[in-house]
Order: C-alpha cells, then structure tokens, then sequence
C-alpha cells in the first residue's frame, strides 16, 4: 500500500490563515516541510480520505491526477476534512476525463446530513449518475480499489467521527486523526490486528493534551505506541507516524523529528510518501 499525506496541519493551517504568532511567522520564513496545508491524504493515487479546501493546492504541488479518484472517505464533519463546495468541480463542463463515472462518498450519518446541506441542496439536478453518499458506521468494514476500509469511532469535537483502519491482503494500517487518546473499547477492537503502519493525530504536539478534548500530541502518541508494543498490535517494524499539527505547538519540523525520532516517530510534512509492499 502506499499513501501520500496531501496536508498536514490542524483546520487553521500553518501558518494559519490570520495569524501572527511567531510559530507562523517561523514557518513562513523556513519554508520547506514547515508549511503545512489541511490534512489529507491518498491511498494508492486513487484512494481519498478526506477532501478540504487545500486540495486544489495539493493537486498542483504534488501533480496529482485526481481523475482516476472514485472513492472518497471522511473522517469527519469538520470542514478541514468535509468541505463539500468544491465537488462541484467534478461536474462534467469542469472535468473532462476518461471514466467519468459515480464519485462514491463515505462517512458517518452526521457527515452525510452536512454533506446533503452544503453540497446536494445547491445541486439538486443531475446528481443521481455523478455521487453517491453512503453511510458506514462504526466497525462496518466497506471495499473499494482492493482496500478494505473498517471505520472505528473517534473520540473528537464533532459528532459521529470515524477513524479508519485500511488493510490490502498483505499489510494493515491506522490512520486515526481528529481523535483522543483511544477508548477501551477501540483498544478491544485493535487488538485483533498487528498494524505495519500508524498514523496518529498529534495536533497538540508538545502541550498537554488533558487540557484539549478530542485531539492528541506527544503525551499521548508515545504511550499509544507503547500499548501497542505491549500487547502486540505493533512490532519493531512497524511505521509510526505523527501527524496533524497546530502552530498552537509551536515546534518546527525539525525540532519535532529531534524529539519524537528518538521515541520511535516519524513527523508527517505535506506531499510526505508512506509506502508499503
Ligand atoms: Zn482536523
Ligand atoms: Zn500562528
Ligand atoms: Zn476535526
């Protein structure tokens, strides 16, 4: 499996759009892997979790050819993740490609009554032969391009989050963003897997994360792997990664892969490649 992270910062975006602080400032002036568009990522180029403003800026810097996307997985109703207005540009008249067939859309209840609010009350006509909507629920496993996608509940300020656990026959992956520290009840279910690669939500980086519902940062990503470890989910081979910042943590690039290299992590940038067997 091979996936590419298209943005990786928190819904502010870093440097965020009307900020000032020295973090955005230090980014600005860095540049290179300190600019961090909204997160997403693709799996296998075909694959989409989450679809936010930023991708039209992803597709450009990363060259990607979204034409052969028909899947589309959200994680959430947030519009850093859901941001429903651009699919209009999927209308034939604004893309002209080979297979235009049906653009699938998945995620929970709640994501899909915004995305019938935001998206299908402005384009009532002709929709039916272009998208689809359809809701997973938690533990509901869906496959698509030889992916099979299961969906676990997440632990975030928006109702009805999913993470989403990704297997292709060979290798199993986490990518579990917009979530806290994981309920009991998501270690009982991870538990049946032993994961190749991990993908944590760390948008609090070095802050506390008790102080910060629904998100996680370093105090909560190094004894996640720890677990993991522990009770066999993980193994010395496994890929953990940190992922979805907030200039809130004020860290650089650098300086967090100096601090969480060491514990095992390696620090997500934009247009970053994961890639499996
Ligand atoms: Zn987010
Ligand atoms: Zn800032
Ligand atoms: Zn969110």
């Amino acid at each position: 499996m091979k996936l590419q992270y298209l943005g990786t910062a928190a819904a502010e975006g870093w440097p965020a759009l009307f900020c000032a602080c020295e973090a955005c400032k230090k980014a600005e002036l860095l540049g290179g892997k300190n600019i961090r568009r909204r997160s997403g990522a693709i799996l296998n180029d075909r694959v989409l979790i989450d679809f936010n403003a930023d991708i039209f800026f992803a597709k450009i810097s990363l060259k990607l050819d979204l034409s052969k996307v028909k899947h589309i997985f959200f994680t959430h109703a947030h519009e850093d993740h859901c941001y429903p207005e651009d699919l209009g540009c999927f209308f034939p008249g604004y893309a002209h490609m080979e297979d235009h067939s049906k653009l699938h859309l998945y995620g929970s209840q709640f994501t899909k009554d915004k995305f019938d609010r935001r998206f299908f009350a402005r384009h009532r006509e002709g929709t039916e032969n272009l998208f689809e909507f359809h809701v997973i629920k938690p533990y509901e496993t869906v496959e698509v391009e030889g992916l099979k996608f299961t969906a676990l509940p997440a632990d975030h300020g928006c109702p009805e989050s999913l993470f989403y656990l990704i297997e292709d026959g060979e290798e199993t992956w986490l990518y579990a963003h917009d979530t806290q520290y994981f309920r009991e009840e998501n270690w009982a279910f991870l538990k049946n897997y032993t994961f190749d690669f991990v993908s944590l939500d760390c948008t609090n980086g070095p802050l506390d994360s008790n102080a910060y519902y629904g998100h996680m940062g370093f105090d909560t990503n190094i004894p996640t792997r720890e677990r993991m470890l522990e009770e066999g989910m993980a193994n010395d081979k496994t890929v953990f990664i940190c992922h979805h910042f907030s200039h809130n943590g004020h860290m650089m690039h650098e300086e967090m892969e100096a601090l969480m290299n060491p514990e095992g992590f390696q620090i997500s940038y934009d247009g970053m490649i994961l890639q499996g067997k």
